[in-house]
Formats: structure tokens, sequence, C-alpha cells
């Protein structure tokens, strides 16, 4: 019972007596449970190898999706532009979602508008919802561009953005010049990282598509840096520091790094950083575009070579040190800037610490699964530390992607072991943790479902969960490091070295017995 002196979190408070017996009623009157034994027998079965290959004949249906939807990636995309408003077209209860969503993973107010279209505009359109919605977003939060995207119900019913934006300037309900770019994201094809590239297409195209006369490639000596669908703040904040330390002029694409991360000094701001319109228009004047997770930016690339003229290197996602390597020289050889003692030192010290730690990861069977560039440098940083990757889930990757990760794994003697399942989600995954146990698993929340249940079959099949990814809502401010780049890398060795750490001590706790292993004497 809850009393004003001694108030307790849920977890305690459920152990409570009276908690118990409401629970255990409502089990029996409500629930017509299976009786515990069939429950038992039934997970038993979906431990099996037999099960795992009805698994994976499953067409139909996806358990435990390892993807979110085209316009929660929109949204994010529309979040790193200054002072901009992302305007969901569509149901209010989707955009609830992508608020919640970033939120929990922030733990920072996101700002995003729906015009909430309900039964009557599924029937006749949501133009008239686009007309209110439009003015009294821009009357009431005061942005300087709404970025417009769309949920399922608004693509189904085939709505026309550019025809009802078109319209609503037309009608007088904003501007003619105030820019409202858009992105049609139907969320039955592709996935979060899509609708980024859609969103950000969208955005290129309403300020420099019909404005490039006059634009010369290089003429601002700028790079460009296009980041895709990236939740680590300190991956924003590493190339800039990158660069600077390069003296290299550079253009984030889309920055969402203040916004996300706003002080709490009393100031409320819906708006804070962001790449502005003018850096926006400046952009086909660069030297360069860089995509920095190339995989999911294919729209991003057509657009940038083919409006902009822009050649776009060929780079992987800098994760590791070769790819960071790479990534370097190729800023060096586009800018003719020299790659300065401070990152050379800085690459130093992370071959320190992967020459320490690698004795710890080196044969560790890891599984993972993420977006296509995440995946491929989290593969990437395992193999330099002789760690070896064994199931690779990536849902929303593409046959080239397949065939470029199993070349890696190729490349490498830790990557025999790997096997890339594409399309597969998180119930495949489970499955696989069952038959061929990793040591551990690489991944956003949803994986700690996975160690759940190989935790109830018993703790020698324990598979421990390492949350790297997106979303994490259960654990506070990973989002705020970083991934990428030497100091990315030295993140991730430090977080997978100490995940093993932490497994041994917890295996070796019996005091007088396993305690051997404590590395510690008094
Ligand atoms: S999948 Fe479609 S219906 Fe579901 S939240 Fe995304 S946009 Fe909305």
């Amino acid at each position: 019972m809850q009393t004003v002196d001694e108030i307790k979190p849920c977890y305690p408070l459920f152990r409570d007596d009276d908690y118990k017996a409401s629970l255990k009623n409502k089990q029996d009157l409500f629930e017509e449970r299976h009786p515990a034994e069939k429950v038992q027998e039934v997970f038993k079965w979906t431990t099996s190898k037999e099960y795992q290959e009805l698994n994976f004949k499953r067409e139909a249906l996806t358990v435990d999706p390892a993807k979110a939807c085209q316009p929660l990636g929109a949204v994010l995309c529309a979040l790193g532009f200054e002072k901009t408003l992302p305007y969901v077209h569509g149901s209010q209860g989707c955009v609830a979602y992508f608020r919640s969503y970033f939120n929990r993973h922030f733990k920072e107010p996101i700002s995003c508008v729906s015009d909430s279209m309900t039964e009557d505009a599924a029937v006749f359109g949501g133009q008239k919802n686009m007309f209110d919605g439009l003015e009294n977003a821009k009357a009431m939060y005061k942005p300087e561009m709404i970025a417009v995207s769309t949920t399922c119900m608004a693509e189904v019913i085939g709505d026309d953005l550019n025809a009802f934006i078109t319209n609503t300037k037309k009608a007088g309900h904003i501007p003619e010049d105030f820019p409202v770019p858009f992105a049609h994201t139907p969320s039955f094809v592709g996935s979060h990282v899509t609708g980024w590239d859609n969103m950000f297409e969208g955005i290129m195209r309403s300020f420099t598509l019909n404005t490039m006369e006059g634009k010369v490639v290089g003429s601002n000596q700028k790079l460009n840096f296009v980041p895709g669908f990236e939740t680590y703040l300190g991956n924003f904040r590493v190339i800039k520091r990158m660069m600077a330390e390069m003296d290299v002029e550079a253009t984030l694409l889309s920055d969402p790094s203040e916004v996300l991360d706003t002080p709490a000094d009393g100031e409320f701001r819906m708006y804070s950083g962001g790449t502005t319109q003018a850096e926006i228009k400046d952009a086909p004047n660069a030297v360069s575009t860089i995509l920095i997770q190339p995989w999911q930016l294919e729209k991003t690339r057509k657009y940038v070579e083919n409006t902009w003229n822009h050649e776009v290197p060929k780079l992987n996602i800098p994760m590791g040190i070769d790819w960071t390597d790479e990534f370097l020289m190729k800023v060096s050889e586009l800018t003719g800037k020299p790659i300065p003692e401070s990152l050379a030192k800085e690459r130093g010290r992370l071959v320190d610490i992967m020459s320490d730690s690698h004795a710890w990861l080196h044969g560790k069977k890891f599984a993972l699964y993420g977006d296509p560039d995440f995946v491929m440098g989290m593969v990437k940083i395992l193999l330099e530390c002789g760690a070896e990757p064994t199931h690779i889930v990536c849902n929303n990757s593409s046959k080239r992607w397949v065939k470029a990760m199993e070349k890696l794994l190729a490349e490498s003697p830790f990557g025999v072991n790997g096997k890339v399942y594409p399309g597969a989600d998180l119930w495949h995954m489970r499955s696989l943790c069952f038959t061929d146990k990793p040591d551990f698993l690489i991944g956003n929340s949803y994986g700690k479902f996975i160690q759940r249940d190989t935790l109830h079959k018993g703790p020698e099949f324990e598979v421990p969960l390492i949350r790297i990814g997106f979303p994490l809502f259960d654990r506070h401010h990973l989002h705020r490091q970083t991934t990428i780049g030497y100091e990315g890398a030295m993140q991730v060795v430090t977080t997978l070295t100490n995940a093993v750490l932490e497994k041994l001590d917890a295996d070796t706790m019996g005091m007088g017995t396993t305690d051997y292993n404590f590395d510690l004497i008094r």
C-alpha cells in the first residue's frame, strides 16, 4: 500500500502482498490463461531448432521489428534545421508515437505537430486539415520553415502534398514565400532511414532545385557532411571537432545536436541551433558532399550528384580505425589540408586502447542488429578487435548491402562465422540466440526481451545485451556518446570490453570458489 511517508517505486510496490493478490485475481478472472506447464512447454519449443526453421519460414508477419517507420526519420531530419517545425500530415496517434519515441530516447521535449486527420479526412482527403494545420502551426509556433511528411493514412488515400501545399498558399493561409518543403513518407515501404533520406532530399530540393544558376562547385571552399538518421549526439560534435582541428570549413546538413540537448536553465527552447537556410542555399557551392551513412542515403546521393554536380566520395561510415583513416584522408585530399598531429595522436590512443583490450574481445562472439551503416561499422570494429560477429540482422538493408557485408566478413579470419540476415526481425534473432548462442548481443533496448528469454531457459543460456543503437529507452544518456571517428571507436571498444568484464565478474562472484578472477587483492 502506498503511504505519504513511504512512496515506493513500481518494482518494490508490485511485490507487496495486496498487489500480488490483485494481479492474481485479474489473471484468474479475466485472462483465461493456459496452465503454467503448457506455457513452459511452448516456451521450450520456441527455443528449439525445429521452431527456428518454422520461424524463418514466416512470410506475412513481423514480430518485434528491428526498424521504425518512415515519418519518424523525416521528423528527425527536420529537427536538424534552424527554426524548423516538423509537421506530419496524417494521424495524430502516429505523431504521438514519434514524439514519445524521441522523447524517451533523448530525454528531451520534441516539437512536432500533426494535422490530425480523422475519419472524414480519410474519406474526403486531408486538404482542409492542411489549410488549418499549416496556418495554425505557423501562427502558434512561429517557425521559419515547416517540413511536412506523411503517415500511412495520408498515403493510402493518395493525398498530394505538392498540390495541397500550393493550394494552402494560394488560399492565403500561409504566405507564398514561406518555406514548406515536403516528402511523401509511406511506411509500408522502407523504414525510418528511408524517411530521413526522403525528407532531406525534399528540403534540399525546396531550397536549391530552381536556384542553381550561379552556383559553382568549390567556390565556397567548404565541405558538406550529411549525417543521415543519426541519434548519437557525440557523432555530430566529433565531425565538427575533427574538421575544426583540420581547419576545414564544414557544413553539417541537418544538425539536431543543439535542439536535442538543450540546457535546463529556466528557458524553454523550441528551436535551438540547426543548419540555417543560408547554409542550405550555399551547399551546392561546396567542394564536395560526404555522406556519413552512405547505405541509407541513396536518394540524397542522386540529388547531390545530379543537381549540385558534386562528386560524392565512395566512403564507408567512419567507424573503427581503417574507415576513419579513409575518411580523414579523403577530407585531406579534397581540401588540401593536412591531417594534424592532434588527430594522429588520437589515432595512436585508439590503437593503444585496442591493444590493451583485444585480449578480452578476441574470439568473443557477438550477435548484432540495427540500421545498415551502423551494423556494418560495428562489424568493422569487432573484426578490428579480433571479436567474431555471428548473427547479423538488418531489417532495412538492400541486396547490395548484403554483398558488401559478406565481402567484409570474408576479408577477415574473424568473420568466418558471420551470417547476414537481411529483412529479419528480433523474433528471428531470438531463435538464433537459442540455437547458436553468441556471447553477447549488441543493439537497441528491445534486445532486452531476448536477454530475459534466454535467461529464463537457464543462466548458462543467457545472452547479455550491450546497448548500442536506437532507441535506447531503458538507460540514460547513452545517446550523448560517440560511435564514429577515433573517439567513437574508443568509446565502443570501452563499452564492449567492460561488458565482457562485467559478465566475467558476474560469473565469478562465488566467495572463495570462483572469485579467482577478481583482478584485485586486499
Ligand atoms: S507505420 Fe504508419 S500507421 Fe504506424 S505509426 Fe508509422 S505512419 Fe503511423
